[in-house]
């Protein structure tokens, strides 16, 4: 309602009615018949009153012999009856819809259609269909294109299409048509019922909608640019199956109704003399009649749909229609980010008004998400009360967890559910973020090295970071620029979190904790350089916690905000690093698997023995006993040519044809495992013995739930294999 966005609406409507695009046309609205006059739905009171339902049969066109029935409170509307609608999935219409009926001893033929507004759980489920009579089959009408036959006069009397009733009031008709449908056969029954009828709020009678004038839009002259535009790919929608919804939807375009009978609002910019009745539609009110001279002049009471004014915002909002800076620079502008539940209320009319006004689509890309809905699926509403207030979830969670979730596990135009869990993992990333980094800023004192040096100091896991950070930055931004957010921040999150948290932190530690000197110089600056791209990447997604973190780091002036996003640089494409540290990561992993799957202390200090499969991991490895010690607590490594150099007592792993042995002696104390074993053994006895009973008893298994069954059986499978691998540990130790 500021004023700037008043004058555009004001134009725009002057524009589009000199152009012959804006007209006056006929509506429903609330009418007096004894006041003679329209009353606004706040002037309506509603009562319940006692009245009747008349079940009225309407005979088929092509056998008379068999009817449809429906169930109305006026049968004097009847002459105005234009269609029959059931809903489409109501099982006792769906084969009927697009058959004819007549109406009964008015003689016309109407169609039977599907229409989603019928109850089916009220009367009979089906209504007649009187678009000049009531409001909601106005709507009806308006979908379906059909006629509006009004059958009364404004003071409420039955007009020439009510035949012989013509002169009556409407009560004084619907007594003596009742009376002749009844003497025709065409009354099934009468039931007395209550219904809500609405009265006028000055008078007390019966109001009855009526169609007058209001203002329309015509359509089909702003379409036909829209359709254009998105067919030349000037505005494309993302994902692209949107495209059809808004093809669909302009190719079948009505004429828009823009009056609203409301209090709040931009008001029509039209007057009328009082006394010549003149129409005058013009910015400012005008002093006197241009046709008569009169000054007795009122302004249109109507308002305008707000989504009149809606559709002006990419330009309203830069100054239109004055010739602004704002304009000049900003329009058209490149993506539109909104919900799929408001493209025909709000995309299609900014694409058509901004066609209309500057010739160019107001933007390229129609970016269209899904909705939020709650943990079972369903959507949030007052009346079903699972709606969730954003602040407080900010307020438990941080709004960075928030807007992490909300942004991952989701696809482009698909619903999503609100979710805790994720919720929690997105809060539980922020921490590990806040953590790594927190660990780097401690161990960073002084000045770091600068780039030349350390370049030239770089060591196989310091090129392998920043050749994965680098690639990192350009899937990211290869997710973007396809609106794959989702995919984007996962990919993120992924490098953070299991590359240079769970890795490189891990790898670099003993040098960070070591004396000064070359080496702790370059990882410093390596873990500052690396963290410094991800917290770009991650700004998108987080902006708050990355911002922050960023505010502490060395050389930073200007915020993150305007930070310059990473962007791939050959250069920094490190292949053989990066098939070197993957090597040595997997032959730690392994390591660590053994360890965890013989119950060894990760304190507890073990030899390894490789036997390489070719000369490039004899290489990895050779270089990589430092690795090896840092990360799986391994003192010695060995590189052998074949099995005769390795004992009998060993675990081992294979990696990529390269065979891994752990001296078992390193790892356990025999006796105590074999006890421990036994023990074991004696438990999973036990367990298997209690299963095993459950199961064998037929009145558990006829009387559970089948899920309770199914988890019993899951128990004895599971503890089967556990008492398997015991028994072979054990005959293994025992050997
Ligand atoms: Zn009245
Ligand atoms: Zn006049």
């Amino acid at each position: 309602m500021d004023e700037g966005c008043n004058e555009a609406v004001t134009e725009f409507f002057i524009r589009l009615y000199e152009k012959g695009l804006i007209y006056k046309g006929n509506r429903i609205i609330n009418w007096c018949p004894d006041c003679h006059t329209t009353l606004s739905d706040a002037e309506v009171e509603h009562e319940d009153t006692a009245g009747k339902y008349y079940y009225v049969k309407y005979p088929y066109a092509d056998n008379k012999d068999e009817y449809f029935i429906i169930a109305t409170t006026r049968p004097e509307t009847i002459f105005g009856d234009v269609a029959i609608a059931a809903h489409p999935e109501d099982e006792r219409y769906k084969h009927l819809i697009g058959r004819n009926v007549i109406v009964p001893l008015v003689g016309r033929e109407i169609p039977i259609i599907a229409d989603i507004y019928p109850d089916m759980e009220k009367g009979t489920g089906a209504l007649k269909i009187t678009p000049a009579h009531d409001p909601n089959d106005f709507e009806i009408g308006l979908r379906h294109n059909l006629e509006q036959i009004s059958c009364m006069n404004e003071d409420g009397t039955m007009n020439e299409i009510a035949g012989k009733y013509e002169g009556m009031t409407r009560f004084e008709c619907r007594e003596a048509f009742v009376k002749d449908l009844e003497d025709n056969g065409y009354i099934v029954k009468i039931e007395n019922t209550d219904h809500n009828v609405g009265t006028c709020y000055r008078c007390h009678n019966i109001i009855e909608p009526r169609i007058s004038d209001q203002w329309f839009v015509k359509m089909k002259p702003l379409a036909e640019p829209a359709l254009k535009a998105a067919a030349h790919k000037e505005v494309e929608l993302v994902p692209e199956r949107f495209t059809k919804i808004y093809n669909h939807w302009l190719e079948n375009i009505r004429d828009w109704c823009i009056s609203r009978q409301l209090w709040w609002g931009h008001r029509i910019p039209a007057y009328y003399c009082q006394d010549c009745g003149e129409l005058m539609v013009q910015k400012d009110a005008p002093k006197k009649c241009v046709k008569c001279g009169s000054i007795n002049i009122n302004q249109d009471e109507d308002v305008l749909d707000t989504w009149f004014s809606s559709g002006l915002w990419p330009f309203s909002t830069l100054g239109w229609p004055h010739e602004t800076e704002d304009l000049k620079y900003f329009y058209p502008t490149d993506v539109l980010v909104t919900g799929y539940d408001i493209i025909f209320f709000w995309v299609v009319r900014m694409v058509f008004s901004a066609l209309e006004i500057t010739g160019k689509s107001p933007f390229t890309h129609v970016f269209i998400h899904g909705l939020v809905r709650d943990a079972e699926g369903r959507k949030m509403s007052k009346s079903l009360g699972n709606g969730i207030d954003p602040l407080d979830v900010i307020d438990n969670y941080g709004a960075d967890a928030l807007r992490f979730m909300l942004m991952t596990g989701i696809s482009p135009g698909n619903d999503t559910r609100f979710n805790y869990d994720r919720l929690e993992s997105s809060r539980n990333f922020a921490n590990k973020l806040w953590n790594a980094s927190r660990f780097v800023l401690m161990n960073i004192d002084g000045d770091l090295t600068d780039e030349e040096t350390a370049k030239k100091n770089y060591k196989a896991e310091d090129k392998w970071i920043i050749s994965r950070v680098n690639k990192a930055a350009k899937d990211a931004t290869e997710y973007l620029e396809k609106f794959e957010l989702g995919m984007a921040a996962q990919r993120v999150y992924d490098f953070i979190w299991n590359e240079y948290c769970d890795w490189y932190i891990e790898i670099v530690k003993p040098k960070l904790y070591g004396a000064d000197g070359v080496d702790k110089d370059t990882a410093r600056f390596v873990l500052i350089k690396v963290l410094k791209d991800m917290l770009k990447l991650l700004h998108p997604f987080m902006p708050f916690i990355t911002e922050e973190i960023w505010s502490y780091l060395p050389n930073t002036s200007e915020r993150l905000v305007i930070a310059e996003w990473p962007e791939y640089s050959e250069e920094e494409n490190f292949e053989e690093s990066e098939i070197n540290l993957e090597f040595i990561m997997e032959a730690v992993r392994s390591i660590r698997n053994i360890r965890a799957e013989m119950n060894v202390l990760p304190s507890r200090k073990a030899r390894a023995i490789f036997i390489p499969s070719k000369d490039e991991a004899k290489m990895f490895i050779e270089s990589g006993a430092n690795y090896f010690a840092t990360l799986a607590n391994i003192t010695e490594v060995k590189i052998v040519n074949d099995k005769t150099e390795i004992g009998v007592d060993t675990a081992s792993s294979v990696i990529d044809g390269t065979e891994i042995y752990l001296p078992l002696a390193d790892l356990i104390d025999f006796e105590k495992e074999v006890e421990r074993l036994e023990k074991e053994k004696v438990r999973l006895e036990g367990e298997l013995k209690r299963v095993k009973g459950k199961l064998g008893n037929e009145k558990f298994i006829s009387k559970a739930p089948e899920s309770v069954v199914n988890e019993e059986k899951e128990k004895l499978q599971k503890y089967q294999l556990m008492m398997e691998k015991v028994v072979e540990r054990l005959e293994h130790m025992k050997k």
